[in-house]
């Protein structure tokens, strides 16, 4: 399999081959384990990279780790270094993937229930295209599972158990003939989708579950929200979404870090709009690209610019 060459793990650049751990660490270990996704895209010209909105995701990740009650053992800075020296070894130039885990280490026999474990950090990047402009579509189907609530796990940080959640849900769209799934609440109303936000346009403007609707506090929900009432000059508005909204939206798109942009031409076999992707997620679309590949100055401090010549190694 092709791999980056390094990986850095616990205030290391390590060959990926020589990161190993033993059989036993399986299991309870990652019970606990929160994590990161976080991209970085080629400059628009060909030129450097930049990673996407990275204090944001360090700042997620620290509150994850709060709340999971995991030991942060560096700062936000140090990691800030390590995930730039990691792109700048492994001599990244293309749209890649940056996932930090935190998990517990040291668990083997001990179950779960032990407080103030050791916190194990790894940081591993991989080549992920983006899809925007593609003109790919996809269809959702509304998932008979619920989104987790607050009173059972905590939806708004990436804790790696909720996810089982949203695999549930999009096994049981896939097997439906769908490309995703989209996720109520205990409410009722929209949550979000197994890895995305959801996102609808009604009337001129934009919609989308409130951060109360037991969605993940999403980093690319909040840079489009941004967009669409800066640069597209349109009304955004953050409030429950009823189900049957959905059915009659003119467009609607799942977005997040892995999903960028997703056009959603049907809910429930509900036809959105024409069936095709929409205006203004088109707009959004064109700003977002220029946003993350450099193309806009306005948001150069979303990009951090990785370096061509390496800093020190924490
Ligand atoms: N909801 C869930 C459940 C997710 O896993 C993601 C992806 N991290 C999102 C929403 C979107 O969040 P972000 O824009 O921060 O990637």
């Amino acid at each position: 399999m092709k791999h980056p060459t390094y990986l850095w793990w616990n205030g290391e650049l390590r060959r990926w081959e020589d990161a190993t751990i033993h059989v036993t660490e399986l299991g309870w270990s990652t019970v606990g384990a929160v994590f990161e996704g976080i991209r970085a895209y080629a400059a628009a010209d060909g030129g450097d990279l930049s990673v996407f909105r990275l204090r944001e995701h360090l700042e997620r990740l620290e509150r994850s780790m709060r709340l999971v009650r995991l030991k942060l053992d560096y700062s936000l800075d140090d990691l800030t270094e390590a995930i730039l020296d990691l792109l700048h070894a492994n001599g990244t130039r293309e749209d890649t993937y940056i996932r930090p885990l935190a998990y517990t280490a040291d668990t083997s026999g001990k179950r779960f229930a032990q407080l103030g474990n050791t916190a194990a950090l790894l940081i591993n990047t991989a080549p992920m295209p983006s899809h925007l402009l593609s003109g790919e579509t996809g269809t959702a189907k509304i998932s008979s599972w619920r989104r987790i609530s607050e009173d059972v796990m905590p939806p708004r940080i990436k804790n790696l158990s909720n996810y089982r959640n949203g695999q549930l849900a999009n096994f049981e769209a896939h097997l439906d003939g769908y490309d995703t799934a989209l996720l109520l609440n205990r409410q009722g109303t929209v949550a979000e989708g197994p890895g995305s936000c959801v996102m609808m346009v009604v009337g001129g403007a934009l919609i989308t579950p409130d951060v109360g609707s037991s969605i993940l506090e999403s980093i690319t929900r909040d840079a489009l929200l941004t967009l669409a009432r800066e640069e597209l000059g349109i009304p955004v508005v953050e409030r429950p979404i009823d189900r049957t909204e959905l059915y009659v939206a003119d467009e609607v798109f799942t977005c997040g870090t892995a999903a960028e942009i997703s056009p959603i031409v049907s809910v429930d076999k509900y036809q959105i709009g024409s069936g095709e992707i929409g205006p203004i997620t088109r707009r959004l679309e064109r700003v977002f690209v220029d946003v993350l590949r450099g193309g806009e100055s306005r948001y150069a401090h979303w990009r951090t610019p990785v370096p061509t010549v390496a800093t020190a190694s924490v």
